[in-house]
């Protein structure tokens, strides 16, 4: 039987449980009791401020230090996602903005969500596609409530609201949803970056506060902004940590900026973001840049890096790059990568992986993109290892020194 005093508790409890709110002036302790655990850290590296970690999703678990290979479309282009999952992806990034446009959110909504349209059963994270509004749209306005832009495809004009971004990631049933934001080239003008900044603080608290009212398990995580000066960036992250969300992205950064003023200024963010919560670096892709961070304390990384140099035939190895479109491979018969065990390193020679891509065969675009994302991957595999027997520093100067070997 409860007591009175129980049954106030079990009520509170169900109440956390069901809305996924903690009631105002409610114990921070509570806080931490109740709500769903999204994020766990199970090591800490001794010489940094490397984490190893698992986010919790409704498909799954994602072991972090994490790496996203980018599938827009929902597919990591020219593999089939049977590959993509031997090759030991956990999970692959989306674009609300590409899918939005095409196939549409009707369709999407009739296929019963993204999984199961595209049939891939892993963890997805959805980028809110604020950076291909940006990036691919002719004419962007962003006013005070959204952004009108128009259709790289086909230059209708559309506006969308923060709130819009949210219902676009809920229909597409993504584990991890980004929200909309804004943010300003590198270099940028001061003002224009304080005005990005409050913006997307602006956006971020409406997009969580709509958010929590949908009641889903799936997970909002806020974007950062502020470029390198770090009076904005830090004001970005205060105000996204007051907000609360289930993770937290640096967002604007890898746009040409000082590589001094990037690592910077991601040391100083990921000093003052909460410990218990995953770091995500957007669209960050060279390997050395990604050990850096993960000694900083970033915890997930997303880039269309390997995949898109796959396709152009630049092909990271742990000798260094391979340009395989260059003469001198053309007789090559030795793997592309000794120290590699992938399908293409067990089984071709340079010489055929040269005349597939001289010849534009669909299998280079195949061949050269399992090897790229298996190195990747790999490369994940060993950092989460490296943080666990405390040698991330090895294997650094591992990776930066073959770089330098080849001129990089
Ligand atoms: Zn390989």
């Amino acid at each position: 039987m409860f007591c009175k005093k129980d049954l106030t508790t079990h009520y509170w409890i169900m109440y956390i449980k069901l809305n996924r709110v903690v009631p105002n002036g409610m114990s921070p302790w509570y806080n931490d009791w109740l709500m769903p655990k999204t994020f766990e850290i199970k090591a800490a590296h001794k010489d940094s401020s490397a984490r190893l970690g698992i986010i919790h999703t409704p498909h799954g678990p994602i072991q972090t230090p994490a790496f996203a290979p980018v599938g827009s479309q929902g597919t990591i282009k020219s593999l089939p996602h049977s590959t993509v999952k031997e090759l030991g992806a956990q999970l692959i990034l989306i674009n609300a903005y590409h899918l939005y446009l095409r196939p549409g959110m009707d369709v999407i909504k009739k296929m019963g969500g993204v999984h199961s349209f595209i049939s891939w059963d892993r963890p997805l994270l959805s980028d809110s596609g604020g950076f291909q509004i940006y990036s691919l749209s002719p004419l962007v306005k962003i006013k005070e409530d959204g952004v009108m832009f128009s259709s790289h495809l086909d230059g209708t004009r559309i506006f969308v609201t923060p709130k819009d971004i949210i219902d676009i990631q809920l229909t597409l049933g993504t584990d991890i949803m980004m929200p909309l934001d804004t943010f300003v080239p590198y270099p940028y003008k001061k003002q224009e970056l304080k005005e990005a900044v409050s913006l997307t603080s602006k956006w971020a608290r409406i997009s969580r506060e709509y958010f929590l009212e949908k009641k889903t398990s799936q997970q909002l995580w806020g974007i950062t902004q502020g470029s390198t000066e770090w009076e904005q960036r830090e004001k970005s992250i205060q105000e996204l940590i007051e907000i609360g969300f289930d993770g937290y992205a640096l967002g604007g950064l890898g746009i040409g900026e000082p590589k001094s003023q990037f690592f910077d200024v991601i040391k100083k963010s990921t000093s003052v973001l909460p410990q218990d919560k995953p770091r995500y670096l957007m669209g960050i892709g060279y390997i050395e840049d990604i050990i850096k961070a993960v000694e900083l304390g970033v915890d997930f990384f997303d880039c269309v890096l390997p995949t898109r140099n796959a396709r152009n035939g630049t092909l990271f190895t742990s000798q260094g790059k391979v340009v395989i479109k260059n003469k001198k491979y053309e007789s090559d018969p030795r793997p592309l990568d000794e120290n590699c065990s992938c399908y293409t390193c067990r089984n071709f020679s340079r010489a055929y992986l040269h005349h597939l891509y001289e010849r534009n065969e669909i299998s280079s675009s195949i061949l050269n993109t399992i090897h790229n994302l298996y190195f990747y991957l790999d490369i994940f595999t060993k950092i989460r290892q490296a943080i666990q027997t405390n040698s991330l520093n090895g294997l650094k100067k591992r990776v930066i020194n073959k770089e330098e070997d080849r001129g990089r």
